[in-house]
């Protein structure tokens, strides 16, 4: 395995770094009063598209995308040390293109589109011109089990009728969604993996609802993160994507890179809780002497380096699986990381916070904002109870014999 940064992935962080520095820190308080004096949380600020605009002309856009014929064409081992930026700086995946769930919906669609799907959907969110949304998760079903979902996807003629009750549909509440993929029960009477399809929804389509955003712990940011009713929704039949019956395998060919990026991202912010974490230390004075010099602080800033350099390390070993024996060969690897990156996460934001005592938990520092995101990453795409399961099955397989 050699996880050496490769030449263009050293260019790339560069350019990003650049970016970053002249363009996007600048710009993030700009960001801030423009979405404060809309009066709208989802608001979209004039100034992101002058970021990607900026991003774009930089040759800093669609980074995530495996194939160069949709964006950088980067393994995930290269593009791994540029999502771990995006953790750093919240506005950088969305100035580049780079943001979930619109990455996870363009792999799809260029791999699963018709030539249909990929221009009239896949090639404006390539562009950057509009956004997406993810509709599988259910309020009623326990949803990190996809075999419970209920909503349907029933053909009728030249249509398919959708109709379903979803929650959690982030992007949904921004002007600049303007669809879903949505994840529904096509046959309740096949095979148990082959009950469900995908298909393409027009938000403007007649029938589909964004009900509410639901805050986490209390922030209602960017696009929202939606409760969504679909009531007899008639789209065509060709909207449908891949086979159906095929929506299982897709979602299942979705999570992997997106389950990855979420730990790239997560290393990001603990570098970024640990950096603050180790500066406030050297600033503060308690009791006679600075934080930094108590050994109870200097344990928790130890522990967090090497903490992250594991989770970095197993994140390198997990991409490098990707590239190399592909996404389903290493899917233990990504379990594996999937729960040590939400934990890594929580815990160096939560000591960050304790060493930062009350400024801590205000909006003045972004610790307060980056412990609700690390936090939901504890069953986003797969519960941390799920993975250790898939793990402990796999490891104790090769048991049986002993079983008496
Ligand atoms: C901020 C945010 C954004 C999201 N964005 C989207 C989105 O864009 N689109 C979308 O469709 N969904 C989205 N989700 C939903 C998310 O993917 C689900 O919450 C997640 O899959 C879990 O499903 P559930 O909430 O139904 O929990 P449930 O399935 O009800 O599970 C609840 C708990 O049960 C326990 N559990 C489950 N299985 C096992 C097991 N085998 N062994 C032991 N314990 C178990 C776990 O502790 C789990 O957390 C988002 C959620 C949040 C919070």
């Amino acid at each position: 395995m050699d996880f050496a940064p490769s030449p263009r992935t050293l260019e790339l962080r560069d350019e990003l770094q650049a970016f970053v520095d002249e363009r996007l820190a600048p710009a993030e308080p700009v960001y801030r009063q423009q979405v404060a004096d809309s009066g709208d949380p989802h608001f979209h600020p004039p100034v992101m598209e002058d970021l990607k605009a900026e991003a774009r002309r930089r040759g800093l856009w669609n980074l995530f995308h495996p194939d160069p014929e949709y964006g950088a064409g980067l393994t995930n081992l290269e593009y791994a040390p540029l999502c771990e930026m995006m953790g750093r700086h919240p506005l950088l995946g969305e100035a580049t293109n780079c943001s979930a769930p619109d990455t996870g919906n363009m792999e799809i669609l260029s791999r699963f589109g018709t030539p249909l799907q990929k221009e009239q959907f896949l090639r404006p969110l390539l562009d950057g011109e509009v956004r997406s949304c993810f509709a599988m998760t259910e309020p009623w079903v326990a949803s990190s089990d996809a075999t419970n979902l209920q909503s349907r996807i029933e053909r009728d003629g030249d249509h398919y009728v959708v109709n379903g009750h979803k929650w959690w549909t982030s992007g949904a509440a921004s002007a600049r969604c303007k669809f879903a993929i949505f994840l529904g029960v096509s046959d309740p009477d096949a095979e148990t993996y082959r009950r469900q399809s995908m298909i393409l929804v027009p938000m403007d389509t007649p029938g589909v609802t964004v009900v509410r955003s639901l805050p986490v712990f209390g922030h209602d940011a960017g696009g929202g993160h939606c409760e969504t009713l679909w009531e007899n929704v008639r789209v065509p039949a060709e909207y449908l994507l891949g086979e159906e019956g095929g929506g299982f395998a897709i979602a299942q060919a979705r999570l992997g890179p997106g389950r990855i990026h979420h730990c790239m991202r997560a290393i990001g912010m603990a570098e970024k809780a640990l950096e603050l974490m180790c500066a406030r230390a050297q600033m503060r004075v308690a009791f006679g002497k600075h934080l930094a010099d108590n050994a109870v602080v200097q344990q928790q800033v130890a522990e967090s380096r090497i903490e992250i350099e594991q989770a970095r390390l197993l994140t390198m070993k997990a991409a490098w699986l990707m590239d190399t024996v592909g996404n389903k060969g290493a899917r233990f690897e990504i379990s594996a990381i999937k729960v040590v990156a939400a934990r890594l996460a929580t815990t160096v934001i939560d000591r960050a916070i304790q060493v930062f005592g009350g400024a801590g938990v205000s909006d003045d520092w972004p610790l307060a904002s980056m412990y609700p995101h690390a936090r939901t990453l504890h069953f986003v795409d797969g519960p941390d109870e799920v993975h250790l399961q898939q793990i402990a099955r796999r490891e104790l397989r090769a048991y049986e014999p002993f079983r008496v």
